[in-house]
Order: C-alpha cells, then structure tokens, then sequence
C-alpha cells in the first residue's frame, strides 16, 4: 500500500511538473503582412520542397482576415484585429468602429509587468506595429503615431522611421524624451549588437521603412533582430514577454506583384520564424504563433501548359491584384499549447486567445 502511494506521489508530482512547464510565460506573435497561402507555397516550391519553417508547424489553422467595414481589410484594421481582438475600419488604427480606444495584447502583458518588443522591417509607425499602441482615426497620422509610442515603455523597438522622432514638424524631439526614460536610441545595428538588456529603439531608416532585401537589406536582419530582442526580453523579466516580429515588405512586394523581390522577403521572415521555432525548443513555457494580416498581389501558381495531363513544363506566377485579397491566411502555431490554434478562426479570435493564454484574460 506504501508503495502505491509513493508511486501516485511520484505520478502527481511529474503531472504538476508537467503542467507548470505547460503554462505560457512568452509569446512570439509573427506577423507576414500579405503572406498568403500562395505566398508560403512559392517559398516551398522555390525551395525545391526542402523543410521551411512553416513545415516545422505543430498545429494549423485559418484565419477569415475581413474588417468592420470592407471585406477586404486593411493592415490598420486587420493590425488591430490582430493586436486588440476588436475588429474596425479600414485606415482605422488602434480604435473600435465607433473610435474609441481599444487595448492591444502587448499593452495588456506590460500592465502585467511582461516585457514588450516589436521588430519590423517597416517604420515603426507603420499600420501593423502601430495597431499594438496607437489610437488614431487615420492610420497616415505618421508623427501623431510617434507621440504616441514615445509615451509608451515598450522594451525593444527596431525598424524604421527614425525621422518621425527628431526630424518633427512640430519640432518636439522623442528622442531626446526617450533618451531621458532611459531608452539607447539608435540608428546603428552595430551599437544595438552591443545591448544585451535595458530598452532599445533601433532605428534604422530616417524616414520610410527598412530597404527591401532586393535594394541591399542585410538578408539575415529580420532573423538577426528577433534573436537580439528575445536575448534583451529574456534577460530583462523572469515573468515573461510578449514580441511582435512583422516581415512588413512581403505585403510591399506582393503590391508590386514582383515574385524575386517576394520570395526574398519570405526567405527573411522564413529564417526569422526559424529563430522563433528554435527558442521555443530551448525555453517551455514559449508559444510562437505565425500568421498574416491579409494576403497581398491575389497571387495564383498556375501551370505554364494548359494539358493537365501533361507532365509539368514549368509554372507561372500571376498576380490578380496590385492590392489586397479576401483569401483566408493560414496560422502556424509551434511551442507550448501550440495545439489550440486549429480550425477556421476569426483573426481577432488569435489574439483573444493568445491573450487568453498569456495573460488569462
Ligand atoms: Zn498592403
């Protein structure tokens, strides 16, 4: 009797062992704006079908990317669909359809004491980033969408759009104010490579986003940036963080229906969610879900010869649109209850659960 008792103790104590280890403590949320379907395919096709970092997935879903108003949404409205699980307007950012303020997720897990991170390849102030602490009725409002985040306390920030911060018209300098609450700002990626904790705003574009990887971006940055802000987030809070990681030009190129410069974009982000994958394996407790705001181009893979009983001679990428489509986006989801994202989803469904799993909320 002894015995079985001792062994139901040893039982119990592995399943609290387990399911403390099963609580989410971080969350990477990874954003490919415009990454459709068709957009993740031609990366595995181009790939010659060697292993992505979306074939890694440990579970899948779709998400239904309308906004309040427009069946085909925005990255404002889609941005906060993602960021505040509210949907709104198109061009509306941060604010429900009515155009009062809504909380985004990284607000909610800072009120928490979470540590909070975004990483763009866009400016800072751009329509994704912006959904996760903006309120504005017009997602253009690029120096009001600046105040805003210089009265935030947001750990790291890379991207763009140094400009909208010292090079104001209203001739206020955030980066002084920021510098003051202890910020390093900077422009250098070199001087950002040095950090290792503190808050960090690397931004190196003055104004506009990033270069894209085909006028000369460092091809590894957005796989770089990830890894240097989940090295600052984890050292500087043992109660966990929130990231935004956003390959923001896959949606640039997809307006330019230009495949290379696309797939060169999705190779980023690829690599980026690789570096995501790889530290949920290093540290439970992390749940990484990569997703898209909508798909950009209406991109199709069609074959070049019209007898489908023909072997293949070859594909043709076409683009439907210069703008965004009404497709569903598919979820990946990797770590710790990464099986909870499966099925046909509402995007703001994503973040209530995520938020739902972070925060308990
Ligand atoms: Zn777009």
């Amino acid at each position: 009797m002894k015995k079985v008792f001792s062994t139901l103790i040893v039982i119990l104590a592995l399943f609290g062992a387990a399911s403390a280890q099963e609580k989410v403590q971080n969350v990477i949320f990874m954003i490919g704006d415009g990454m459709g379907l068709a957009q993740v395919s031609a990366l595995m096709i181009e790939n010659g079908y060697r292993p992505t970092a979306f074939d890694r997935a440990q579970s899948v879903a779709l998400s239904k990317t309308y906004s309040a108003n427009n069946r085909v949404t925005d990255s404002a409205a889609s941005g906060t669909a993602l960021a505040t699980g509210v949907k709104t307007k198109n061009k509306t950012l941060g604010v429900d359809p009515e155009g009062a303020p809504v909380r985004s997720i990284l607000k909610k897990a800072e009120e928490r004491g979470l540590a909070t991170g975004l990483v763009v390849t866009s400016d800072i102030v751009h329509a994704t980033p912006g959904a996760f602490y903006a309120h504005v009725d017009n997602r253009s409002k690029y120096e009001e969408i600046a105040l805003q985040l210089s009265d935030e306390d947001i750990d790291v920030l890379f991207g763009g759009g140094m400009g909208y911060f010292n090079k104001r018209k209203d001739g206020q300098n955030l980066v002084k104010k920021m510098q003051a609450k202890g910020y390093t700002v900077t422009d250098r990626w070199e001087e950002v490579e040095g950090l290792s904790k503190g808050k960090v705003a690397g931004l190196f574009r003055e104004f506009g986003h990033l270069l894209p990887i085909v006028e000369g971006r460092d091809s590894l940055y957005l796989a770089k940036a990830t890894g240097k802000a989940l090295e600052i987030l984890s050292n500087d809070n043992p109660e966990g963080f929130f990231l935004m990681v956003e390959g923001s030009q896959i949606d640039f190129e997809g307006h330019d229906n230009d495949l290379p410069a696309l797939l060169a974009e999705m190779r980023d982000f690829d690599r980026a969610v690789t570096v995501a994958f790889d530290y949920a394996d290093q540290h439970p407790g992390t749940l990484v879900v990569v997703t898209a705001d909508h798909e950009t181009g209406g991109l199709s893979i069609a074959s070049r010869s019209d007898d489908f009983t023909a072997a293949e001679s070859g594909l043709s990428y076409r683009f439907g649109t210069e703008d965004h489509s009404g497709t569903l986006v598919p979820v990946y989801a990797y770590g710790t209850e990464a099986g909870q994202f499966r099925g046909v989803m509402e995007n703001i469904d994503i973040n209530r659960l995520l938020t739902r799993l972070l925060l308990g909320e």
